[in-house]
């Protein structure tokens, strides 16, 4: 079962590229790469929050420099990653399910989009 690591920020939804730790007996808050494992002090963080984030007063921000890098893909991801690939390999983008509307337009507008009847060859 997957479980992607997410930003320990309440209510953030955003999936973690970084790890917080904090360095108590140097009152030194560490923003670094994401952590292989989660230890005791340390939090997850998305790019915007590890980004963003402010020591407590009396701290240092030791703060990583640099691109972010999403965590090592898992299998699933290395398969979803295949996917999208594909799909971004594909010539022509599906529409959106929205636009399907337009393909079936209501008895009402008579409209019928950008499809045209073909009368049938006799
Ligand atoms: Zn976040």
């Amino acid at each position: 079962m997957r479980s992607p690591r997410r930003c320990s920020r309440n209510g953030c939804p955003r999936q973690a590229v970084a790890t917080l730790t904090y360095v108590y007996n140097e009152s030194t808050a560490v923003v670094g790469p994401l952590a292989a494992f989660a230890e005791p002090h340390t939090y997850d963080l998305c790019e915007p929050h590890a980004r963003s984030l402010t020591a407590p007063r009396g701290w240092d921000v030791v703060r990583h420099e640099g691109e972010f890098e999403p965590p090592p893909p898992t299998t699933d991801d290395l398969v979803a990653l295949a996917e999208a690939v594909r799909e971004a390999a594909r010539p022509v983008t599906p529409r959106p399910p929205e636009d399907d509307q337009t393909a079936h337009p209501s008895p009402h507008t008579g409209r019928r989009g950008h499809l045209r009847v073909i009368p049938p060859n006799h």
